[in-house]
Parts: C-alpha cells; sequence; structure tokens
C-alpha cells in the first residue's frame, strides 16, 4: 500500500484529460496544496483511447471562446513542458450531402466568423482538394475550419501532467479514493486504499465513473457509458500526417489520419448503453468486445464516403466506453449538494476538445468562488434529482449519442425517456391537441395544434401560435406554467438572506410582490425571480424552470452560520395556471378560488394577468372552472412558443438566453430593478458601483424585422453597419407587429451612448441572407 500525506487544500480525483487539465489550471492560479490521486495510472480510463479530434465551433459565444482556448493552449503547451502533446493544426472539412444540412452550415458559418473563428464555406471540388480519397458526387458542399486539429490524447494529459507538477501539484497513481467526508454539507476529506486524507475541495473528474462517485456523498452527476467505436486501417495511399478531419455528419461519421492510416469512427443514431450494472472498478487501459453489426452502419457510409476504404486492411475495431449525458453537454461546477464538490465529467465524446478549456474554467470556479463566466449549458445545476434514475439515463442516453451527427432541426425535442414530470393538467392539454416540449424533465405544451414536422422553413404549428398570441392579446390565454421554479424561505433570518442576494429591496409589506436580479460579485446575473412576502419571516420565491436547484444552492450558499433561515424547493407541490389577456380579470371574477390558492396579478407578456398558485391536487378543478367560466369571454389554450414570442414584443428578458452571469443590469436593460441605495449590502452592488452605466460597450437591443422565408431561430449573427457585433438570444414571431422580434448583446469596442448605439445600421443574418433591421431599446410592444 502506498502511504500518503494527510491532508490537501484541493483532492482532483481522476488522471484523464479533466483531472489534469483541472490540476494544471489551479497550479496556473497560484495553488500549490493540489493532490491528484488516480487509481490506476494516468490516462488509463477513457482519455488512452480517444480518437483526438480537436474542433472549435460551439454552439454559442461562451462555450467557442473556451474551445478557442483549448487550442491555443494545446499549440504552445510543448514549448512550455518540453513534453510533447501530438498537436496538429490540420484544420478540418465538414462534408453535407442534404440541403438542410448545407443550409445549417451556412448558418453556422455566419456564426463563426461572429464567434471570431476562422471559416470557409467550399465547393464539393474543393473539399477534395483538401481530401483527396474523398467522394464528392452527392455533396452540396462543406465547411472548412482551417485553424481545427488533432492531438495524441495521452500525450497531451502527459504534457498537462507535467506542467501541473512542475508547478508544485502532486499526481499520485494507484491510489483509489474509497469514500468521501461531508460534513455541514460541506466537503473535510476522503478515505482512499492508501489511507484517509482530509481536503477542503474535492474535484470529481472521474469520468464515467463520476455518477457512482458522486453518489458517495449525494451529489447527482447524471451520466451513462455506452460503447463507443473506430476503426484504425493500415497506411493507405495517399493518407498524410497534416491530412485534415473530415466528418460526414449526415453519414454519423469522421476520419482522420493515423500512422499514415485512417481512424474512422462515429456516432450511431441509436446507441449501445453500457454499464447497466455498474462501471467495474478496475478497468485500466481496458476496452470492449468488438461489435461488427452495431458498427456496420457506419462502415457502410464511410466505405461510400472514401471507396479506398473498402480494399484498406482493417488493424483494430477499438469499442471503449465513453459516458454520455441527457443533453449531450458536459458537467462542470460546484455540486447543488455538497459544498466545495466540484465536478468536470461526463464528456460526450469531446473531452480531450473541451479538456483544456473546461480545466481552466473550472480551477477559475474554485478560486473565484463562482462561475467564471456563463456557464448555463454545461452547469451541473441544470439537473436536478429528475436526471438520477438509471433507467432514465439509460434510455437517453441512447438517443443522446447519435445526437450529436443527426441533423439538429430548430426547436427539436429530445424524446426519450419522456413523459417525466407531468403538471396535473397533463392529461386534459393532451386531450385539447397540446404538443409538449420538455424542460427540467417537465412536459410543457408548447402550442395546440399539429403535430411538428421538423423544418428550417416556416413551421407547421406558426398558425397555432398565431392565434394563441390572438388570443392573449385581444381575449385572455390560459396557460399551464406549473414548472415554474418555486422555493420557501423561512426563518428569523429570511429576510436578512433575500436583502444580501437580491439587488431590489424585498422588505416590503406582506402579500406584495417584487422582480429581482440576484447577482455575483462581478454584478452579473445569477438568476431574476419574483419574491412574494408571504409574512414577515417567510417569502414565496418563483423563479425559471430550469432554475431551482441553482437558485437553492445559491440562496443556502449565502446563509451565513448561524442564521435562523431555511429553503426548500417545493416546486412539485404547486400548479401555476396563467390568465393572461384583457379578459383575465373578468374570467377570474366569474369563480371563487379555493381558501389555499393565490392569485397574483402579473403577467410576463406585459398587459394585463393573473397568475393563480393552486396546490397540485386543486389545480385540475381549478383549469375546469376556469374553462367553464372563460367560454363567454373568448378563452384559448396557449403554449410557450407564443409565451416566448409575446416575451419578446413586451421586451421581458429571459434568464439563460438574454440574462447571464455576463452581463449586468444595466446592460441588460434591467437597472429598474436594481436599488442601489437600499440599506442592505447586496451581492454585486460593489462591482455596480464600479460598472459604466451612461456608456457601455455591451448592449441588451431588441431588433424587429420582416420575416423571411428561412425562418431565424436565433444564434443570428446581429450587423452593425455590416460587421457582425453579437447574436440574437431570442427571436419568434409577432402577431402584433407582423414581424419577427429578436433580443441580442451588441458588442462594440468601445463604451458608447446609447444613442450612438441606435443611430447606426443594423441587419439580421439569417441564413446567408441579410434583412434590415429597426433596433431599439424599448419594447416594440404595445406600440
Ligand atoms: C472511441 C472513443 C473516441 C473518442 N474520440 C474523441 C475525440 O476524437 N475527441 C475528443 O475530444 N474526445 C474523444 N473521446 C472522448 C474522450 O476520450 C473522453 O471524453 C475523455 O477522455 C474523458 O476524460 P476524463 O478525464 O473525463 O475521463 P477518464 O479518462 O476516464 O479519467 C477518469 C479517471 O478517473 C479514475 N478514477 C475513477 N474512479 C476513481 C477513484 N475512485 N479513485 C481514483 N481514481 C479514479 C479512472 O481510473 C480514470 O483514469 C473519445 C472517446 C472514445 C471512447
Amino acid at each position: 500500500m502506498n502511504s500518503i500525506r494527510k491532508s490537501a487544500e484541493i483532492i482532483i480525483v481522476g488522471g484523464g484529460i479533466a483531472g489534469v487539465s483541472v490540476a494544471y489550471h489551479l497550479a496556473k492560479l497560484g495553488r500549490k496544496d493540489v493532490l491528484l490521486l488516480e487509481q490506476g495510472s494516468l490516462t488509463c480510463g477513457t482519455t488512452w483511447h480517444a480518437a483526438g479530434l480537436v474542433g472549435q465551433m460551439r454552439p454559442n459565444r461562451s462555450m467557442t471562446r473556451m474551445s478557442q482556448y483549448g487550442i491555443q493552449l494545446y499549440a504552445t503547451l510543448e514549448a512550455e513542458t518540453g513534453l510533447a502533446t501530438g498537436w496538429k493544426q490540420c484544420g478540418s472539412v465538414n462534408v453535407a450531402r442534404t440541403p438542410e444540412r448545407w443550409i445549417v452550415y451556412q448558418r453556422q458559418a455566419a456564426m463563426a466568423r461572429s464567434f471570431g473563428i476562422e471559416v470557409h464555406l467550399i465547393t464539393p471540388r474543393a473539399a477534395a482538394d483538401k481530401w483527396p480519397l474523398l467522394r464528392t458526387d452527392d455533396l452540396q458542399g462543406a465547411l472548412w475550419f482551417p485553424q481545427d486539429g488533432k492531438a495524441n490524447p495521452t500525450d497531451l494529459t502527459q504534457s498537462l501532467a507535467k506542467g501541473a507538477r512542475d508547478l508544485g501539484v502532486k499526481i499520485v497513481q494507484g491510489v483509489r479514493v474509497t469514500g468521501v467526508s461531508v460534513l455541514n454539507e460541506c466537503i473535510s476529506g476522503v478515505t482512499t486504499t492508501a489511507g484517509p486524507i482530509s481536503c477542503s475541495v474535492l474535484v470529481n473528474c472521474t469520468g464515467q465513473w463520476a455518477r457512482a462517485f458522486g453518489a458517495m456523498a449525494g451529489v447527482n452527476v447524471p451520466l451513462h457509458s455506452a460503447e463507443h467505436f473506430y476503426i484504425v486501417t493500415e497506411r493507405i495511399a495517399g493518407v498524410h500526417p497534416m491530412l485534415p478531419v473530415m466528418r460526414d455528419p449526415d453519414g454519423f461519421i469522421y476520419f482522420k489520419e493515423e500512422v499514415g492510416g485512417l481512424v474512422m469512427g462515429g456516432f450511431e443514431p441509436r446507441a449501445k448503453p453500457w454499464g447497466m450494472d455498474g462501471i467495474p472498478e478496475k478497468f485500466e487501459f481496458q476496452l470492449l468486445p468488438e461489435d461488427w453489426d452495431q458498427f456496420e452502419p457506419l462502415m457502410k457510409n464511410a466505405i461510400h464516403r472514401v471507396p479506398a476504404l473498402e480494399k484498406a486492411g482493417v488493424k483494430t475495431l477499438l469499442n471503449g466506453p465513453e459516458s454520455f449525458t441527457p443533453d449531450g453537454n458536459f458537467i462542470l461546477g460546484e455540486a447543488p449538494e455538497v459544498r466545495n464538490y466540484f465536478v468536470a465529467a461526463g464528456f460526450n465524446s469531446a473531452g480531450i476538445a473541451n479538456g483544456g478549456g473546461a480545466g481552466k474554467l473550472l480551477a477559475e470556479w474554485i478560486v473565484g468562488g463562482e462561475a467564471p463566466m456563463d456557464l448555463f449549458e454545461v452547469d451541473i445545476r441544470r439537473f436536478g434529482p429528475y436526471a438520477a434514475g438509471t433507467d432514465w439515463l439509460r434510455e437517453r442516453t441512447v438517443e443522446s449519442l447519435g445526437l450529436h451527427y443527426a441533423m439538429r432541426w430548430p426547436r427539436q425535442e429530445l424524446e426519450s425517456g419522456r413523459p417525466l414530470r407531468t403538471s396535473p393538467l397533463y392529461e386534459r392539454l393532451r386531450a385539447r391537441g397540446a404538443r409538449f416540449g420538455s424542460k427540467m424533465g417537465w412536459e410543457r405544451p408548447n402550442w395546440f395544434g399539429p403535430e411538428v414536422k421538423y423544418t428550417l422553413g416556416r413551421p407547421n404549428w406558426f398558425d397555432s401560435v398565431v392565434a394563441e398570441q390572438r388570443a392573449v392579446r385581444n381575449a385572455v390565454g390560459v396557460f399551464d406554467q406549473t414548472s415554474f421554479g418555486k422555493l420557501l424561505v423561512r426563518g428569523r433570518d429570511a429576510l436578512a438572506l433575500l436583502e444580501r442576494v437580491c439587488a431590489n429591496s424585498i422588505d416590503v409589506a406582506v402579500g406584495q410582490v417584487v422582480y429581482s436580479a440576484m447577482l455575483n460579485r462581478k454584478g452579473g446575473f445569477e438568476s431574476d425571480i419574483t419574491v412574494q412576502r408571504l409574512a414577515a419571516d417567510e417569502f414565496f420565491l418563483v423563479t425559471g424552470s430550469a432554475q431551482p436547484v441553482r437558485d437553492l444552492a445559491w440562496l443556502r450558499r449565502h446563509a451565513v452560520q448561524g442564521e435562523d433561515v431555511h429553503v426548500k424547493d417545493i416546486t412539485d407541490r404547486w400548479s401555476v395556471i396563467s390568465l393572461l389577456g384583457p379578459n383575465a380579470g373578468a374570467v377570474l371574477a366569474k369563480i371563487s378560488l379555493e381558501e389555499k390558492t393565490r392569485a397574483l396579478p402579473a403577467s410576463y407578456v406585459g398587459g394585463p394577468g393573473w397568475e393563480l398558485y393552486a396546490p397540485v391536487e386543486d389545480a385540475a378543478a381549478l383549469y375546469d372552472r376556469l374553462w367553464q367560466a372563460g367560454r363567454d369571454h373568448g378563452l384559448v389554450d396557449c403554449g410557450y412558443y407564443a409565451l416566448d414570442a409575446l416575451r419578446l414584443e413586451a421586451g421581458r428578458r429571459a434568464f439563460g438566453a438574454e440574462l447571464s452571469p455576463d452581463c449586468t443590469p444595466f446592460e441588460a436593460g434591467l437597472g429598474f430593478a436594481v436599488k442601489m441605495d437600499k440599506p442592505v449590502e447586496f451581492i454585486g452592488r460593489e462591482a455596480l458601483r464600479r460598472a459604466p452605466r451612461g456608456e457601455l460597450a455591451k448592449r441588451l437591443l431588441i431588433f424587429t424585422f420582416p420575416a423571411t422565408e428561412l425562418f431565424a431561430w436565433g444564434g443570428e449573427p446581429i450587423l452593425r453597419e455590416g460587421a457582425p457585433v453579437g447574436e440574437l438570444t431570442s427571436v419568434g414571431y409577432s402577431a402584433a407587429l407582423g414581424q419577427m422580434v429578436g433580443m441580442g448583446f451588441v458588442h462594440g469596442a468601445n463604451p458608447e451612448r446609447v444613442e450612438q448605439v441606435l443611430a447606426s445600421r443594423y441587419e439580421i443574418e439569417v441564413s446567408g441572407v441579410k434583412v434590415a433591421a429597426r433596433a431599439s431599446v424599448k419594447a416594440p410592444w404595445p406600440k
């Protein structure tokens, strides 16, 4: 047995790319007392058999910034550590077989340019110039990313480990962590095969073991393993070390050069889950048996795309397990369940590409005490207990692996593992023609009408959503918003806690409702909530459907020791039915509410409206009574697509889209909800004091523009005087305006006054078409 030290400030468990990257970046930030424990030897889990493709394009600006950093790191690490990383900037060619894929590529290219990535849309012939073995007669075109590349995963990990060691990190191999100690909901140490070690921070980088490892401390890390394949061929004439990576997503396959031959792998549409009875403790440098039946569809597609493969000898069919998450994004951040317990895992076959950037972000999170930037898509707090079930995870993994290369349609919903969480109105709404989407596990009506036919153009639910919008503006719409997050904050010090975390003043009369930002220390949004004061020491918080886990963790973390305050997630106990529109009051006046039901005058879409909070057991009866009462007032069932378009035209921002840790209330145009002069020092105030207000380098604007044949779906570049300055964070068709309405941040090189920003000419680039847009800071509705 190894003898080992008795304490370390930070313990990292797992010596794959994720663990060593976190270690390296912690050391770079000056943390010396860092101990990395690996049960086998470095890379022995999944990292050693990765193919090593490293691309930089991600679906949004902040994630792309992360992967761009990774590439920079891989390109320069050897010079720093003296150990090669195998990094080769060979570029990548992504080919499109279908016209729809080609449109998606045009959108991606526009977005990439807006993010500052070099990208070219090229013809099939130009693709063949870069990749001579490519069959091109059925291609529409290709995307060329000259800065993408490939690395050797083992060398890269060893090089990062060397860099970490050189800066003082201790790496111990052959020691397994067997238990995690938690004291007062905070990490206090671990037990290992070499004895106990105390620590104040723990980082779970255990790859496909991360779920079981997390469970030891009650931490939910929702991931599941699946078998994942590639072949390695003998040498093929014309294949050289700088041959670009090539992806053919319509065939679900990728290719890269290795030792003069090709590595060809892919993401089959229906994956094969693995590890149903748990991941074996000892699985070092191990692989799974070949499965040619599972691989055959990929092989067929590959021979079609690269006919030379037919005659090439196959050296290996490699089958290695990798972990996948329910939404295809990795899992990063401080666990909501245990303080100072951090996770970087579930890399969905992109751990090499994302490892560098993710390690840096997590190290900054650990050292800085809060997420260093907008990490909404990967934040561990986007999941909740709903995502913990093994069967559910397994079912979802079959689908989520395939999503990597499958054609993704705008607003496409995942289908597996549903329904999971349903409102008491679910069956009634279904009977009335609701088409559901899912958020945080909840089934939510998106619209009432025809079954979706996915398209890049005008969707087949368009007319239904327009009719719903009209009902809300002219009569009354009823919405099931049961998925809203709901928290109860109670205790003698409840007000003190809320005043500290909220930027608005919460010390209001009992019964009153306040909208407030919760800010981080940089003055950026951690969340936005409405707070109803129920009693002197009791508050009912309503937050977005995706926010209760993060908000609960944030509140608990900011309670000071000794304070009498209890925060509880009571989402599942309350249904929310909203009546929105000019006739809402008349409908409500016709019914009497149960004693426990609370009616709050509120409307997220502007105009008159009521939110009814009813215990779940009363909700269905309430809905039936509303329907009876509403019949003569033009009541219409409405869904979230109408809600989203309506809130956009009314200028309401949404957390996760417009609002994020990266923007301040001033930049988001929500300065009115900040009480700078309230008597309590709230988190973020100091930063806001220093933050510019009149002249800003980044500002949220609202754009209106004509609808185009290829619809705008979000992410479209905003062009200012012809140059990209940001992207639309949300967009929808406004029936009231007869136009598209979108929001997005305009970034400038220098701070400017709002008049200067608005004086420019704006266009929105929708699938390659530049559409003139009107920019405003004010909501376009009511006109
Ligand atoms: C076939 C295949 C091809 C791939 N191709 C690519 C690619 O081209 N590009 C790309 O970016 N990614 C690719 N990947 C994905 C990539 O390999 C993974 O995402 C990445 O290696 C995950 O790294 P990790 O550090 O999270 O996990 P791992 O490398 O598995 O590291 C986790 C470590 O934790 C250790 N551990 C677990 N439990 C304990 C414990 N209790 N105590 C101590 N140690 C413990 C394990 O031994 C293991 O070494 C591919 C994966 C596969 C399977």
